[in-house]
């Protein structure tokens, strides 16, 4: 099953399909440039990209899918992560912090609440330490459920500016929750 909030679909070839985990993890990433999300559709279609997302928002907060839920994406540089983990692409600006639009900040708030609703995420916890990506199999409140695309990868990504903000969006989701 995949979120309601989506307003634009074109499913990827680039994905392992089923994914082999359970979701109970949110890895947000950004676009490195503006994209929407008919282009970035278009991107993911290409198989010579070798990428792709669960998700991706807009400048104007539209929601798209390009892998199923059930399926793993292409995007973290791992495929562990991957196939725990509901990616999401958010457009941003191409130089740092990488910013986004409000209304991608916004959307990106009521995605990633109703991933956590209709996966069974009651919590999202977050304590921006990469070194605790050795408890992600653990049961206990040390278990981060965000990751950064950057803990796997000599990238930026997700950028300063929405690394910056994890702390309030997980406030705000877990508000929603
Ligand atoms: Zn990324």
């Amino acid at each position: 099953m995949n979120s309601p909030l989506v307003s634009f679909t074109e499913i990827s070839p680039n994905k392992t399909s089923p994914r082999n985990h359970t979701i109970d993890t949110i890895t947000i990433h950004c676009t490195a440039g503006h994209l929407n999300v008919r282009a970035l559709g278009t991107h993911f279609a290409d198989k010579n990209q070798q990428a792709s997302s669960n998700y991706g928002i807009d400048d104007e907060g539209r929601i798209a899918l390009y892998v199923d839920e059930a399926d793993r994406s292409w995007c973290s540089s791992n495929a562990a992560n991957d196939n725990r983990a509901i990616t999401i692409e958010v457009s941003s600006d191409g130089f740092p912090p990488y910013a986004v639009t409000d209304s991608a900040y916004a959307s990106l708030i009521y995605l990633v609440a109703d991933i956590c609703k209709r996966n069974s995420i009651k919590k999202l916890r977050w304590s921006h330490d990469k070194a605790l990506l050795n408890k992600l199999d653990d049961n206990s409140e040390l278990r981060q459920n965000i990751t950064l695309h950057k803990w796997f990868a000599q990238k930026a990504c997700p950028g300063p500016y929405l690394e910056e903000r994890m702390f309030d969006i997980v406030a705000k989701v877990n508000a929603l929750l």
